[in-house]
């Protein structure tokens, strides 16, 4: 059994471990107490990760002393960060890994059962030739057939205060464009119509692989074109070595690729959106029509505060020019309110910015110190925590103002949308999405499957979702299996 407890490349990382399990012989099961082995891959973006990974810990060691044979492993940015902690107060863990060795789980689990011991091994950083480094190059067992994560870059090389990813998942090392586009051609083949690429920084794939390139040329160790063509694709194989980032070539290239008819990405960082990536957003079919810029603040003194690389102006005018490149965008972002030192001034500022760039949708956060980060430190300017929740409130009602009236302009409309499933508040219903990632419920006239790609016609739009009439089932899905994974 695979517990998660975080983000998208959390979750990631546990259908790759599922995928380990299984490889290995192993079933999956609904319950602690059935289990031979739990894996717990925690998250310390989240808030309060740490209470929720030992409140886990503490009830999973009552489930070991009725079954001394059930193993506990735990992985993911947490472990990372808190090794020794991890091991010291729950000696009843027998594995703990970090976030650069997930394909070496089941080798270190092997470890502690040979030897007895409890079992801790955390690497410092990923090396890019260690292809098992990148979770996407190990099996998978996916959530649902008809989608799949790929991760394409891990690690981050900026250094925002309040984020604790580059000390947890290290630099940037990004995947060979090669085995990226190997993977989704296979996932294709067996199904899967709609990707999303992942990587902390994710727009910036391909600028380590570049700059590597760019300094092996003219050395002993120059590569070969079918090498540079592997690495960095085919633009790049009569051994050019543009120190450009390669995400708009992979894009174009994954969008390419028969059978997915949708690519997602996230997240990107406003400071590394180019033009080239909004051109290949605009010219590639399969690329929704979505763009998650995180804005985090519109203050410009909070924005060099956090160290984004950017000002308000600058993510205004970059969002410009991707709304005048791609018609019909839809775009989200995130939020951080009450980041230690905003004033009063500095977050009508990003209220004035929230505004006008008319978000579809935003992540909102009150600020909130995540340990060994630059921000927590910032103690003496704390913003009192009901000043940040009553700040919350002010840009939830110029966001939802935003997001609601793009959904009501919706309706009239036909969209295509990917079922999911039942919707959770009625099963009569199915619920979907549409390529701006707008959630749509229809009553269908006859069983739908998960991955089918149907016509609708909205009808009516709340902040939150549609509802829509069902037209016609444009394409049935063509992948076999669904093994789910739980999450915590
Ligand atoms: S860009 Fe900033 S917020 Fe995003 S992962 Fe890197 S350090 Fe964290």
């Amino acid at each position: 059994m695979v517990r998660t407890f975080g983000c998208q490349m959390n979750e990631h990382d546990s259908e790759r471990l599922a995928g380990l399990l299984e490889a290995d012989g192993y079933q999956p099961v609904d319950s602690e107490s059935e289990a031979d082995v739990v894996i717990l891959n925690t998250c310390c973006i989240r808030e309060n990760a740490d209470s929720k990974l030992y409140g886990t810990l503490g009830h999973l060691k009552s489930v070991k002393d009725n079954n001394p044979d059930l193993e506990i492993m735990v992985g993911g940015c947490l472990a990372q960060k808190d090794r020794d902690l991890i091991a010291e107060k729950a000696p009843h863990v027998g594995v703990v890994f970090g976030t650069h060795n997930v394909g070496r789980a089941l080798e270190l689990l092997e470890e502690h059962r040979e030897g007895g011991e409890q079992v801790v091994e955390i690497l410092e950083e990923t090396v890019a030739a260690d292809k098992e480094s990148f979770p996407s190059a190990l099996p998978v067992v996916r959530e649902v057939g008809w989608a799949a994560w790929v991760t394409i870059q891990i690690g981050c090389d900026n250094n925002c205060a309040f984020c604790i990813v580059p000390s947890v998942r290290g630099v940037e090392v990004s995947r060979p464009f090669g085995d990226i586009v190997r993977e989704i051609e296979i996932a294709a083949t067996d199904g899967v119509s709609e990707v999303t690429l992942l990587g902390q920084n994710v727009n910036s794939y391909g600028r380590d692989i570049t700059l590597d390139l760019r300094n092996r040329v003219g050395s002993a160790g120059v590569p070969e074109p079918s090498e540079i063509a592997d690495l960095a694709g085919r633009s790049f194989a009569n051994g050019q070595t543009r120190a450009r980032p390669l995400f708009a070539d992979l894009l174009r290239a994954v969008g390419a690729i028969e059978g997915i008819e949708r690519v997602r990405y996230t997240s990107p960082h406003p400071k590394d959106l180019r033009d080239d990536t909004i051109a290949a957003m605009a010219e590639t079919d399969s690329v929704c029509a979505h763009l998650h810029l995180p804005l985090q603040s519109g203050s410009d003194r909070i924005l060099a505060a956090m160290h984004r690389g950017y000002t308000a102006d600058r993510y205004l005018s970059r969002l410009s020019r991707a709304r005048a490149a791609i018609p019909d965008l839809a775009v989200s972002t995130d939020i951080i309110v009450g980041f230690p030192g905003e004033t009063e001034r500095e977050f009508a500022e990003t209220l004035e910015v929230a505004a006008e760039a008319r978000f579809d949708n935003a992540y909102t956060f009150v600020y909130s110190p995540r340990p060994g980060t630059e921000a927590a430190e910032m103690t003496a300017q704390f913003v009192d925590h009901g000043v940040g929740v009553e700040r919350m409130k002010r840009l939830r009602a110029v966001v939802e103002r935003s997001s609601k009236l793009a959904q009501v302009a919706r309706i009239g409309n036909t969209e295509t949308v990917i079922v999911e499933g039942p919707s959770k508040r009625n099963p009569d219903r199915l619920s979907g999405r549409t390529e701006h990632n707008r959630l749509v419920h229809f009553t269908p006239p006859a069983p739908i499957r998960g991955g089918s790609v149907v016509s609708v016609r909205i009808v009516e739009a709340s902040i939150t979702n549609m509802i829509a009439e069902f037209v016609e089932v444009v394409r049935e899905p063509t992948h076999k299996t669904r093994i789910p994974v739980t999450a915590g």
